[in-house]
């Protein structure tokens, strides 16, 4: 059929002899900055790219940047630096992508530089840089209805995942409403802005669908999800059965349907990230109890002493932390706390960091990340003054990951001679690597099977019997 949208004469052959461009990606940063990755490949390739693996036979190459740690731009402008190198071809987004003037300082012949979340932009770049010729067959239709809404900066789809294909990251919402003291995400990416629930909903069904097992809920703020939109409901239309559901946008309710996502028989896991300690996240212990979310929470608390937490203002303190952890680990018994710390914040005392670590045997956390403090440019902790010196800094970094590694072991070793719920990550000649459900992809730890996994697929979820563990890691076998 022809269309008004073509300016081809009728009957036009399709061109194939021009082989489409190849648009390579190279993706720094936090999983946040991964699914935006996964947003730009994806609508390149809504509109005919083909994404290249490698900068070899790329006609150009974007380098997603990361600009939270000086470590991190200067990882960023190495890498753009690599990219010029081997394929000359660069166009630069992500947080770095804010400070232009130093990215074409120090790389003056970039092609083009966006800031966060300026899909638009980029893609515009990139049909500057290598022009798609035209295709009549694929301009006759019109953009997927998802993406066309990612256009209009409405919904997150993305149908290029960056991930192995047994779990996937879906973000919830971008931005953030705090003012901590050491952080400029809210400079980088703006004030909290949430997408509705039944847009995550569908998207979670559709990952399922494609044979997700598991989904990786992240913001920047996974708890204040929804206030930007008071809390608006959306009206789901379930999949599995048809029936619609206003779902509100608020964590709890979120959480809850994404659990139920697929009926019974495909059940993904699912499991949050960024959660801060507000009061209703009491009101998820319940989900964990009934098996609807996993028994994890991924919860940035980065420190224990009240002077330390205000002079970071952080959103939310640690008062009565100890006794809700207790009433939850009463509740749930197995769940997994992971959290992160910076030590050697401006101003910490010998006496703060005292408190923190005997918070941190108190609290037995599970799972435990921890930073030495760095200025990070135009972040206002930089003002402060009494910064602690570097030597200061790192021994209070070495007796804190020595008791966090302390804690882990103990609490490892108590997980032998349990059978435990896997989910296989990768298999190799020498066995499978998997996780179990206290375990998120990349930063926590593994449980390995090294005899009889011949019949695994990455993928399963399979019981294993727990006989032996590290600090870190478990062993077992198949039950
Ligand atoms: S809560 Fe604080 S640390 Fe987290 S993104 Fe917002 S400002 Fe940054």
């Amino acid at each position: 059929m022809p269309s008004d949208h073509t300016s081809e004469p009728q009957g036009a052959p399709l061109d194939l002899s021009t082989p489409p461009p190849r648009i390579g990606m190279v993706s720094l940063g936090c999983p946040k900055a991964l699914v935006n990755s996964e947003r730009i490949l994806s609508r390149l390739r809504a509109e005919g790219y083909e994404i290249s693996p490698s900068y070899e036979g790329s006609d150009a190459v974007i380098v997603n940047t990361c600009g939270f740690l000086d470590s991190a731009k200067a990882e960023s402008l190495e890498t753009i630096g690599e990219a010029l190198a081997e394929n000359g071809r660069v166009i630069v987004t992500g947080c770095l992508g804010k400070d232009a003037d130093a990215i074409r300082s120090a790389h003056p012949s970039v092609l083009a530089v966006t800031g966060p979340q300026q899909y638009e932009q980029v893609v515009a770049a990139v049909r500057d840089a290598a022009p798609r010729p035209h295709q009549p067959f694929v301009d006759l239709t019109p953009p997927p209805a998802d993406i066309a809404l990612a256009r209009e900066g409405a919904v997150e789809c993305h149908e290029v995942r960056l991930t192995p294909r047994h779990y996937a990251y879906v973000k919830i919402s971008e931005g953030c409403n705090h003012k901590c003291r050491f952080c400029i995400i809210p400079s980088l990416r703006g004030p909290l802005s949430s997408r509705p629930a039944a847009d995550v909903l569908r998207e979670a069904e559709r990952l399922v669908a494609a044979g997700v097992r598991e989904l990786l809920v992240i913001s920047q703020d996974t708890s204040a999800y929804g206030v930007d939109i008071g809390h608006e409901a959306s009206p789901w239309r379930r999949r599995d059965s048809g029936e619609t559901v206003d779902v509100p946008a608020h964590i709890v309710d979120l959480a809850a349907a994404l659990g139920s996502v697929g009926g019974e028989a495909s059940r993904p896991w699912v499991r949050l990230h960024y959660v801060y300690p507000y009061p209703h996240v009491d009101r998820l212990i319940p989900l964990m109890a009934e098996g609807l979310i996993l028994p994890y929470l991924d919860m940035p608390l980065q420190h224990a002493s009240a002077s330390v937490l205000r002079a970071m203002r952080r959103p939310a303190n640690q008062e009565k932390s100890l006794t809700r952890i207790e009433a939850w680990r009463r509740d749930v018994p197995d769940l997994a706390l992971r959290s992160t710390f910076i030590v050697g914040f401006p101003g910490e005392t010998d006496a703060d960091f005292e408190e923190l670590l005997q918070w941190l045997r108190a609290a037995k956390l599970d799972r435990v990340g921890c930073f030495k403090y760095e200025d990070v440019a135009g972040a206002a902790a930089n003002e402060l003054t009494d910064h602690v010196p570097e030597a200061v800094k790192q021994e209070r970094w070495e007796r804190f990951m020595a008791a966090a590694q302390e804690i882990s072991a103990e609490k490892l070793a108590g997980m032998v001679g349990r059978t435990l719920p896997v989910i296989v990550d990768e298999i190799d000649e020498d066995g499978a690597s998997c996780r179990s459900m206290r375990d998120a992809p990349e930063i926590d730890g593994s449980v390995f099977i090294d005899e009889g996994f011949e019949t695994l697929a990455v993928g399963d979820v399979i019981n294993v019997d727990i006989d032996e563990a590290s600090e870190y890691d478990l062993w077992g076998k198949l039950a």
